[in-house]
């Protein structure tokens, strides 16, 4: 299908390329990948490597490659109609029908969806939501955000913000006012030792209550955090987390936004991660999975106190000022309505409970008795394997070694894509929810021949 030979150079001198070292990619330092295609758990690249990719994209190919249905839905729906907008009532068959999909998937007590592109627009959506909230009921002081160290919500000013990770911040004048951050619920960098789960659960609950009698219950507005840590280091919460956080936000009435783009329709083995660990969002983010991306699609699923609120806005403020020109895109709707069908007839979320649970299980058989590796960790199929240099005083790797980053190389060497998280030496992995037994057994043994290469 490759006809030009100029891309490589091409590439180099026009394209710039997201979360990349500009400079040395420009010189040629860095090296470059034109992907050329993909099936099942593989992509396929102009140099003939065909590669498993472990972390399915970026956490997001959720059906896997080449799936000719979502393909075909596409192509009919851009033949049919490939866009009108959603303003003023506007939508499509699809459109109609992927909302009443998500809905019928969604926790209890949502009640609409709005459709955006990506996540990070998606969170931005939800801020102004919660913004326009709590003006409509007379609050105008309460606005401030918590969100959590480690934690991702996207790359724009205000979900740049609620990021809780430098290199999404630094030097870009981030985060902005009214976004404050607290503890991140990561078990095996809790600050002493000695903690038992219920102990470090018992912490961040005393951390977020500090937070809130500083800055005043009647300045905070939400509460944002994804069920499970993504891309801050991919870290399950500790036992009983949750239900904790959840009642000092209903004690303060401060608004929950699960942030759910990577654990939405299926990755943890269930469908949305708000049911797996007991919260009770008010605003739902979604997009990734949405349609395995084969398309751009996100939303913002918006719970029933808020919606009251919403529309009570709109008939005192007249219509809700707020809209993308692709907001609902005929083509993004039509992706979704046909990746939600292929996640159920393919039972995708029961494999990636258990194919999930096989992969952490073969992960810690291979290598729980490293001296080096220090936590392996996962819920459904998002897991990570921790690097320290000493396991039993629980010393990191200065991060200068690059250790993750190093062994993310071994591996990829080996024809296995996996992610070196940006912050620790954490390798990360969330392969399609179509991954065979086989094909976790191939990961796991891919890995353990890239550790011993890099630290013995
Ligand atoms: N929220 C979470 C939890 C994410 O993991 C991401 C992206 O990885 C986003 C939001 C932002 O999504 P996008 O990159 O589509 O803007």
């Amino acid at each position: 299908m490759l006809k030009n030979t100029n891309l490589e150079e091409w590439d180099r001198a026009n394209f710039f390329h997201p979360s990349t070292h500009l400079a040395e990619f420009a010189r040629g330092n860095l090296p470059q990948r034109v992907v050329t295609g993909g099936k099942g758990v593989h992509i396929e690249d102009s140099a003939g490597n065909r590669l498993l990719d472990a972390f399915a994209g970026l956490y997001c190919v959720n059906v896997g490659y080449g799936r000719p249905e979502i393909a075909e839905a596409i192509a009919e729906q851009a033949k049919e109609l490939a866009y009108y907008h959603a303003y003023v009532g506007h939508g499509t068959e699809a459109s109609i029908t992927l909302a009443k999909m998500v809905l019928d998937r969604a926790p209890k007590g949502m009640s609409k969806v709005y459709f955006g592109l990506s996540g990070s627009d998606a969170n931005e959506t939800n801020v102004k939501l919660i913004w326009y909230y709590n003006n409509i009921l007379g609050r105008p002081e309460k606005k401030k955000i918590i969100s959590r160290w480690r934690g991702y919500h996207g790359s724009g000013l205000m979900t740049g913000s609620l990021t809780g990770l430098a290199a999404f911040q630094q030097k870009f004048d981030l985060p902005l006012d009214r976004v404050i951050h607290t503890e991140a619920p990561y078990y095996y960098r809790r600050p002493d030792l000695n903690m038992s789960e219920a102990d470090f659960v018992a912490h961040c609950v005393s951390e977020l209550e500090a937070l809130i009698a500083r800055e005043g219950a009647d300045t905070i507005a939400a509460f944002i955090g994804e069920p499970a840590l993504g891309t801050g280091g991919l870290v399950p919460p500790p036992e009983g987390y949750w239900p904790a956080i959840q009642a000092v936000l209903d004690k303060h009435d401060i608004l929950l936004v699960a942030d759910e783009v990577v654990t939405g329709f299926g990755r943890l083995g269930s469908m949305f991660g708000s049911d797996h660990y007991g919260m009770r969002p008010d605003l739902i983010t979604i997009a990734k999975g949405l349609t395995s991306a084969y398309a751009p699609l996100s939303g913002s699923i918006v719970g029933d106190r808020m919606w009251k609120v919403l529309e009570e806005g709109t008939d005192r403020f007249g219509p809700i000022g707020h809209g993308w020109t692709y907001s609902a895109h005929p083509i993004g709707a039509a992706a979704g309505v046909a990746n939600l069908k292929l996640v159920d007839s393919l039972k995708l979320v029961d494999n990636a409970r258990d194919t999930g649970a096989y992969l952490k299980a073969a992960l810690k058989d291979a290598l729980g008795d490293h001296p080096m590796v220090g936590d392996i960790r996962g819920e459904g199929l998002l897991c990570a394997v921790e690097f320290v240099e000493d396991r039993d005083s629980r010393t990191f790797f200065a991060p200068a070694k690059g250790v993750g980053a190093a062994i993310n190389t071994a591996l990829l060497a080996r024809g296995v894509i996996s992610r070196a998280m940006p912050q620790g030496d954490i390798l990360g992995f969330a392969p399609p929810l179509c991954l065979s037994e086989a094909e976790a057994d191939e990961i796991v043994g891919k890995l353990k021949g890239a550790v011993s290469e890099v630290l013995g």
